[in-house]
């Protein structure tokens, strides 16, 4: 009699431990192990916002937003020095070199709503160059984090100038960013402008200015 008891009780505590499955169903997805949790999150997003996650067209909706948080901050999984490691050679030129209009999305920090805009680099070099297509790729691996523009603008000349100690760096990022257009003060088609100069850029005008001139025509 006692025995059976207990198999009782087993057994119904098997059963509210279903239950409370069934209640946060976690859907099985492929690969990152990030994708189940973030999907969680954001049907924990749909409901306090008073939708309905079980309706037919959110129900997918969970998924996407994981995926497509986790492409849109895939920055942080990048070795920036695995990335540009290889495509640095001795070069005895010293001539400005330049690559504009590198087209970027990032979110800000502060209210993960995306800025995106154009990124012009520049840089003197001292003895090495990069591989040109290498910059974009740097200027990506650190948009795609949660970032403030001017700390952004910061990092892709700081790591230019370690990676290469050249004469001197410039960056210039123009932006418009979705958390002051959509919301807040609504400034609409106001680009926020961030600069990072290094080194000759900084030190001499007529460096600066030739570059500010060179992509002054190449606004957003
Ligand atoms: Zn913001």
């Amino acid at each position: 009699m006692k025995k059976n008891k207990t198999r009782i009780k087993i057994k119904k505590r098997a059963r509210i431990v279903r239950v409370a499955r069934l209640e946060e169903p976690i859907r099985e997805l492929p690969g990152d192990p990030r994708e189940a949790r973030l999907a969680r999150v954001t049907t924990e997003i749909l409901r306090v916002v008073g939708e309905d996650p079980d309706r037919e067209g959110l129900l997918k909706t969970p998924q996407r937003v994981a995926k497509s948080w986790l492409e849109l901050t895939s920055g942080y999984g990048v070795d920036i020095h695995k990335l540009l490691n290889g495509a640095i050679f001795d070069s005895p030129e010293s001539d400005m070199v330049m690559v504009t209009g590198i087209q970027f999305y990032s979110l800000c920090e502060h209210h993960l709503l995306p800025f995106h805009g154009k990124c012009s680099v520049a840089y003197i070099p001292n003895g090495k160059i990069i591989g040109l297509s290498k910059i974009p790729r740097l200027v990506e691996a650190f948009t795609r984090r949660l970032q403030v523009q001017e700390r952004l603008t910061g990092q892709i000349a700081d790591t230019i100038e370690e990676l290469l100690r050249p004469q001197g760096v410039a960056v210039v990022m123009e932006a418009r960013h979705l958390c002051m257009e959509m919301r807040g003060a609504r400034s609409i088609g106001s680009p926020t402008k961030t600069s990072a100069m290094r080194g000759m850029f900084r030190k001499d005008s007529r460096t600066r200015k030739e570059f500010l001139d060179l992509i002054s025509h190449d606004s957003y």
